[in-house]
């Protein structure tokens, strides 16, 4: 299949080349000069474990290219993805105008029938939206089809969850479309779960809070753990081993973060109420998950006290491990609080510090090249992104190195009794 993607971020780019990698020819799309040209040499704009072989591969055999031009897309492909940012307004509601502009940009190159798919989330009867639009600013009134499918990758696994789906959910109204949407996937031999154009997109919107929810059960629980001296793993084990209710997104933390939970919590929560059918316990979902973030800064000023002048060492900023994406990430919110406080915070990343530095997420952070430096002279040390590589610092030498040896593991990511025969004075979250 002939196939344009129209948005090359972690989601466009992603899903470009594993359509290139089963063999479909891709163009990825972007109106964002420099990633092009970065891509064009060669380069790849985002870190996503496997996605540079990935890349590298199927443009040499001339699967996969890159453009700014969105006619060459249009023109020279069946089917157009939209995988462009939808975020969030400050109500919480999604800003659509990524989608119009698209929309839009699409229809006034649109020469023959084409079909656009929603990748990007977005809120339910978006699609109708979309045709609209597409409807009204093309001169010559092609035929065209407007499909959902909501994309399920997560970061840090994208290009494995691409290539092995779960399900594939494909939204649409007409067989015209489904029959081409059914070619793209074919090769991926995964269950497809045909729906309406709305109820695809509800899907999304659905999925995403649902597991928003199991993680800030799981943290609820995890105060309940504290305040009663219970170990909230050992009770999540308890619940997860039960199939009906699932191991994953049991974990207790800092509460869920990155550029898809929050804001799709939020939207859902605003889209809910817009419709008349408000769903105040994704509002809860919300409070609880602040409050994590919030008791467990509180838990270092209880325990240090003043943080002013403070040395603290940092450990994790990307949102979640084996990404370099640092947006809406909670590690970085809680760097920013110890800022506020006046704290000197030392932060090591595996991936995420060019993004930090580049976004200028933490005025007056130092970044550091080790997380042993980090720890250096430190009066604490805060696990905020439970990376693997962690697992591979010398405990004894990290105590060794620091001037009191205080851990605050924001991911439950060291066994306790380790940490405390080492010699740490060690605090996690609900244990
Ligand atoms: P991103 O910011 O990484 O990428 C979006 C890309 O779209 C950028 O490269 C940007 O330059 C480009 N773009 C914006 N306007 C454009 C235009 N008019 N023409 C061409 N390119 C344009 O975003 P993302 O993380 O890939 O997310 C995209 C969508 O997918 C969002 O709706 C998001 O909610 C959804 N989603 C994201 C994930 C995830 O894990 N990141 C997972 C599932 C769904």
């Amino acid at each position: 299949m002939d196939i344009s993607i129209v948005g090359s971020g972690y989601v466009g780019l992603v899903t470009g080349a594993c359509f290139a990698d089963v063999g479909h020819h891709v163009i990825c799309v972007d109106n964002d000069q420099r990633k092009i040209a970065a891509l064009q040499s060669g380069r790849i704009p985002i870190y996503e474990p496997g996605l540079q072989e990935v890349v590298h591969r199927n443009v040499s055999s001339h699967r996969l290219r890159f453009t700014r031009d969105i006619k060459d897309g249009v023109d020279n492909s069946q089917i157009i993805f939209i995988a462009v940012p939808t975020p969030p307004q400050s109500d919480g509601s999604v800003d659509l105008t990524y989608i119009e502009q698209v929309a839009r940009e699409i229809s006034e190159v649109l020469t023959d029938y084409r079909v656009i798919v929603d990748k990007s989330t977005v809120p339910v009867k978006t699609g109708e939206k979309v045709a609209d639009t597409i409807r009204r600013y093309n001169k010559i009134r092609v035929s065209f089809d407007v499909v959902s499918n909501p994309e399920f990758l997560r970061e840090g696994s994208a290009v494995a969850d691409l290539m092995n789906p779960d399900r594939i959910v494909i939204g649409s109204n007409s067989d015209r479309a489904l029959a081409l949407m059914k070619k793209v996937y074919e090769p991926f031999m995964a269950p497809i779960l045909v729906t309406d154009v709305k109820s695809a997109e509800l899907i999304k919107h659905a999925a995403n809070s649902f597991l928003a929810l199991k993680i800030s059960y799981i943290n609820a629980i995890s105060t309940i753990c504290e305040t009663s001296g219970a170990d909230v793993e050992q009770v999540a084990e308890g619940i997860g081993t039960d199939k009906r209710i699932g191991r994953s997104f049991l974990s207790a933390g800092l509460g869920y973060g990155g550029s898809c939970f929050p804001k799709d919590v939020a939207a859902f929560l605003a889209i809910s109420a817009q419709l008349g059918a408000p769903f105040p316990l994704l509002k809860e979902v919300e409070r609880i998950n602040t409050n994590q973030r919030t008791r467990f800064v509180h838990k270092i000023k209880d325990t240090l006290w003043i943080l002013k002048n403070k040395r603290i060492a940092v450990w994790g900023l990307t949102f979640k491990p084996d990404t370099d994406d640092v947006r809406c990430s909670v590690a970085v919110e809680v760097v920013n609080d110890l800022l506020r406080e006046g704290a000197m915070v030392y932060a090591y990343d595996p991936r995420g510090m060019d993004n930090v530095e580049e976004l200028g997420l933490c005025k007056g952070l130092n970044l550091v090249k080790s997380p042993l430096e980090a720890v250096r002279e430190a009066e604490a040390l805060i696990l905020a992104t439970e990376w693997k590589e962690f697992h591979r610092v010398d405990l004894e030498e990290t105590r060794r190195v620091m001037q009191t040896p205080i851990v605050f593991d924001g991911r439950n990511f060291f066994d306790p009794q380790t940490m405390k025969a080492v010699g740490f004075q060690y605090y996690g979250i609900g244990r």
